[in-house]
């Protein structure tokens, strides 16, 4: 879907959505994590339609981006495209080149650094179509061996 950020630090009951809040609460009863695995394939398909986000949730209106922009003039590179299903707004990035890749990766913003955040799950959001990322719910191997090694006589 899209590429969500970051933007600002907030409280994760402020952050998740409901959905993200009863499914964060299962995983930690079951013991399980969000893992990520894949690579990137840099298909550029999360710079061209984004989410951000501000204050502890979603953009909705071009005055909140403005006010993002103001404070953080590095995020003028990000341009309006539409909105979602759910009425946030869309961003592109400028910075992203036909062929998908940033014009200028290693002064790429801190938020892009953390893409594709494990939390974004929980925030109602996904990765893009196509993404050579995945994101699913196990039981770290670290947590694992963990448990064998408790469970070792002596
Ligand atoms: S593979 Fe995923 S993380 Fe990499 S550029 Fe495409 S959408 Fe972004
Ligand atoms: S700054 Fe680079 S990595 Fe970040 S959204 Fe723009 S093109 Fe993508």
């Amino acid at each position: 879907m899209v590429k969500n950020y970051l933007y600002s630090a907030f409280t994760w009951l402020n952050k998740f959505s409901l959905t993200g809040i009863i499914r964060y609460s299962w995983l930690r009863i079951t013991g399980r994590e969000i893992l990520l695995s894949g690579t990137c394939r840099n298909c550029g398909a999360c710079c061209r339609r984004i989410n951000l986000e501000a204050g502890g949730g979603w953009v909705r209106t071009p005055e909140a981006f403005n006010d993002i922009v103001r404070e953080y003039p590095e995020y003028d590179r990000f341009a309006i495209i539409g909105t979602d299903t759910q009425g946030f707004l869309l961003f592109s990035c400028s910075w992203c080149t036909e062929e998908g890749l940033c014009r200028d990766y290693g002064n790429r913003l801190s938020i892009c650094r953390k893409f594709p955040d494990t939390s974004l799950v929980f925030c109602g959001g996904s990765l893009p179509a196509g993404c050579g990322y995945r994101l699913s719910s196990g039981v770290p191997f670290a947590k694992v061996l963990q448990k064998a090694v408790k469970r070792l006589p002596g």
